[in-house]
């Protein structure tokens, strides 16, 4: 029982470790193509978008390193590290309103340019809507099986990039067609979408960095099982926290024995249930009387 829980641990970390690999190959593949496609065709808000996505690849690079980082134990850090990865998550999220604010800087504060060639900036803004639309939403089914939330993270991000890239091609259209104001509402929009990835990504790292309770679910689903044991008389508090992937339960029950023994082998016994009913649960700690 231990030791296939210790497997699947590394499995998934190791799955965790591909996955944001592939993060960081795809926001190479947009940045490069949106730049290159940007400065090619003259459009103003490709380029901006393209720029973007050179941040999101530092990002990407960043959770990747996480990632590594967070499944190593020392000395120093007897509890692991897991909340690495939601510190990872902290710092991608300022890279993101960085990025936001130099593309609305850029955009809104000089002189619209001319699109010089259509069809490549359409082509290269669907084949960005294309990979977007398909990742984000690969990632976003992987990140739950995972239960990461730097992938999930990660992923989200990947789809307000898809509406990103939808918006800046309605900015191109405009652009060439003599409406420059179109391209600059446009660049409002991704800044928009821009701050508001990040600032969902920054409320849930801080949820986690400062120790917020479990949520009320989790804790609902525990009591359930707590019910089901008639050696426990009662349940006086359940409370835990979050760090990186996983959940760690702090039990205070009245247990329903004299003996230490028993009832030392009772907490044992609620702490194997609840890890074999609830994926993700790292420890349970249960003081008793
Ligand atoms: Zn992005």
């Amino acid at each position: 029982m231990q030791a296939a829980g210790e497997n699947k641990k590394l499995l998934n970390h190791a799955e965790k470790k591909k996955i944001s690999l592939y993060s960081v190959g795809v926001n190479f593949v947009l940045s490069l193509i949106k730049i290159v496609g940007g400065v090619v065709s003259g459009s103003a808000a490709l380029t901006a978008d393209g720029v973007h996505s050179l941040s999101d690849l530092a990002a990407s690079l960043s959770v990747y390193v996480g990632i590594v980082i967070s499944n190593k134990k020392s000395k120093l850090f007897p509890q692991g590290l897991y909340k690495v990865e939601n510190l990872v998550a902290l710092v991608s999220a300022f890279a993101i309103f960085f990025a936001g604010y130099e593309i609305a800087k850029d955009v809104l504060f000089e002189a619209s340019k001319p699109i010089k060639n259509l069809p490549i900036a359409v082509g290269v803004i669907g084949l960005t809507v294309l990979i977007t639309f398909l990742y984000s939403r690969w990632e976003k089914r992987k990140a739950e099986e995972l239960n990461s939330p730097s992938l999930l993270a990660d992923a989200e991000h990947i789809k307000a990039d898809f509406y990103t890239a939808l918006v800046v091609l309605v900015g191109v259209f405009g652009q060439y067609f003599g409406y420059p104001i179109v391209e600059k509402i446009a660049v409002v929009v991704v800044v928009y979408f821009i701050f508001h990835s990040g600032f969902e990504i920054l409320k849930e790292a801080i949820k986690v960095l400062l120790d917020a309770s479990l949520d009320h679910e989790s804790i609902e689903k525990i009591r359930e099982i707590l019910e089901r044991e008639p050696k426990v008389k009662k349940v006086l508090a359940v409370t835990g926290r979050n760090a990186g992937s996983f959940k760690f339960v702090q039990l205070d029950l009245d247990l329903d024995t004299d003996s230490l023994k028993e009832a030392h082998e009772l907490a044992h016994d609620i702490e194997d249930r609840i890890k074999a009913e609830m994926p993700f649960v790292e420890k349970v700690v249960v003081h008793y009387q």
